[in-house]
């Protein structure tokens, strides 16, 4: 059977697995998700002006890095500053608090044609993960820095730094209050009939995580992802984003990966690593991969998430198993695609 009749077998097939496939869009230099955002009925009008527009302006930096000779690696890093520093996404300013009251990020970022990567997890004063993920790739011998040794490395590396208190905004603080409301009523109301406390149903707002893949002129992959968690994760938690092959990969023969979504069902499954795998020894395209990693795998272990996936010819594509993916792409002459549900 040839492989072109194979792989249109196998996206056959996963389309009638899943609805959320996206189409593959063609020549694409930067490919970016905002996480897999609210559910439709919590969506307004507002906010998904914000979303656009902050998906729209991260892909003009990434783009404008590109035009003017920078790596994929520069344009990941640019296209995720900016989220990083919009209130409206899960990641830098913004970040969701944990349950002890703090913003915990984590980032990381990896290069396709080395393999090299560098990460951070439980920063609290570095205003850029992402930039911080970078440093500990170029500048240390290790690829993952934690809590208060990394955010003195990103000191030393002459990164800004800020006050933890920068990361809290009105919206994030009202979600946990609202939260430890919830538990606390859920749990009075168990105790008073004489049942063990469970874990309340997470909503969607309670994601996020912004992420960027790029394939640079030199044909150069590079991925990058930043968040801030998950909403009233345990101090201390770290989640895939930092973990290379989990929420983050990239390899110069397949694609690059950046996921979000329910960071532990990501890391048990390799998630980013798997669909890597899957493309270089199945043989199958990478929408293929990232839809039965995403929606067969994930699914049916009940792990809600997504990936955006940038091939080495530049298809682009993503698989979520949510309601929605915040996204968006750039191609070589800048045409620019924003998606936020099923369109
Ligand atoms: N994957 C992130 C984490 O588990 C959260 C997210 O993507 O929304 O930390």
């Amino acid at each position: 059977m040839s492989r072109i009749l194979f792989s249109g077998m196998v996206l056959f097939t996963m389309a009638n697995l899943s609805q959320a496939a996206d189409p593959v869009v063609n020549d694409v230099v930067l490919g970016i998700h905002g996480g897999i955002g609210v559910d439709k009925k919590d969506m307004t009008p507002e906010l998904e002006k914000d979303v656009r527009a902050g998906l729209r302006s991260a892909l003009e930096a990434g783009h404008a890095k590109l035009k003017n000779g920078g790596t994929s690696l520069d344009a990941v890093e640019a296209a995720i500053r900016v989220m990083e520093d919009l209130p409206v996404f899960n990641a830098g300013k913004g970040a969701v608090f944990t349950n002890a009251g703090t913003n915990e990020l984590d980032a990381s970022i990896m290069e396709g044609k080395t393999k090299k990567a560098g990460a951070m997890a439980g920063v609290m004063t570095v205003k850029n993960p992402i930039s911080g993920a970078r440093a500990v790739m170029e500048k240390s011998k290790h690829v993952l820095l934690i809590g208060p040794g990394a955010d003195a490395f990103a000191k030393q590396q002459g990164l800004e730094i800020v006050p933890p208190s920068y990361f809290s905004t009105e919206h994030r603080r009202k979600a946990i209050e609202e939260i430890w409301k919830r538990e606390e009523e859920a749990k009075k109301r168990r105790s008073d009939a004489g049942e063990i406390p469970l874990e309340l149903p997470r909503k969607k707002s309670e994601y996020g995580t912004v992420g960027a893949v790029s394939l640079d002129s030199a044909g150069n992959l590079a991925a990058g992802t930043s968040t801030g968690g998950m909403t009233n994760k345990m101090a201390g938690r770290v989640g895939d984003s930092p973990i290379i092959g989990a929420g983050t990969y990239a390899d110069n023969e397949a694609a690059a990966i950046s996921c979000t979504g329910h960071g532990e069902f990501f890391i048990r499954y390799s998630v980013s690593h798997e669909i890597v795998a899957q493309i270089k020894y199945r043989a199958v395209t990478a929408a293929a991969a990232a839809e039965d990693v995403i929606n067969r795998q994930l699914k049916d272990a009940g792990g809600e998430g997504a990936a955006i996936v940038l091939d080495r010819s530049g298809k682009f594509t993503s698989a979520y198993n949510s309601e929605g993916l915040y996204r968006g792409c750039i191609t070589r002459d800048g045409k620019i695609h924003v998606r936020v549900y099923e369109e």
